[in-house]
């Protein structure tokens, strides 16, 4: 198995082979044609599996491929805590290099200042832990209105940490017809009723 035969355009391959990687993880193999064939995903997977280029690689595909929406992100990712959400846009800055998009870090403790003005230019992708976007959202400065595809990304510890009230508040805002893609460590009974919540017919993965 190769990267180049999950269905990726160039830009992202060359992406990806710059940063070194050859074969894709089986997590990659499995979400990649998933993702990019526009489905729900509800992935049960431990961060170092390879699950964050999973999502970001075809997600960066599906957006650089189809047409930006004035100042409206169209992908959201949901991170439960600040390093996490860091982690997560550098790999996006990683893999995304080669393609046109914007994005901005939305984390609590630092100014906002810096997060409004990239919301007030216009971004295509959010990266962001709850409360920090909620904050934004009240304070008028983003219109979760154009999201495509959301990514609730490490939901039990979302769910841990007392997320859940926010992010199912975040899911009202956006539009019911998106992809969504749900992942957690654990997919306990809890955890796939939350889950069930958000996704639509979504297929399953299991690393
Ligand atoms: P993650 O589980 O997404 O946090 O990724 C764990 C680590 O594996 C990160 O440091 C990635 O840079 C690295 N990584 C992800 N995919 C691959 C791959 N296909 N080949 C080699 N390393 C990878």
């Amino acid at each position: 198995m190769d990267f180049e035969s999950l269905g990726l355009s160039e830009p992202v391959l060359k992406a990806v082979s710059d940063a070194g990687y050859t074969t894709p993880t089986p997590i990659q193999a499995q979400a990649i044609p998933i993702v990019l064939m526009g489905r729900d995903v509800l992935g049960t997977a431990q961060t170092g599996t390879g699950k964050t280029a999973g999502f970001t690689l075809p997600l960066i595909d599906i957006l650089a491929g189809g047409r930006a929406r004035a100042r409206m992100p169209r992908a959201l990712i949901l991170e439960p805590t600040r390093e996490l959400a860091d982690q997560v846009a550098q790999s996006f800055d990683k893999y995304g290099k080669n393609s046109p998009l914007s994005m901005a870090l939305l984390i609590g403790g630092v100014n906002y200042t810096e997060q409004e003005k990239l919301l007030d230019r216009g971004v295509d992708v959010l990266i962001a832990t709850p409360g920090r976007l909620i904050d934004h959202f009240e304070r008028g400065k983003v219109m979760l209105t154009g999201v495509q595809i959301f990514v609730i990304d490490e939901a039990d510890r979302m769910l841990d940490m007392g997320f859940m009230p926010d992010i199912e508040r975040i899911g009202k805002m956006l539009p019911p017809l998106r992809q969504t893609l749900f992942f957690s460590a654990t997919m306990a009974a809890d955890m796939r009723k939350l889950a069930d919540k958000f996704l639509s017919n979504p297929k399953e993965i299991e690393v």
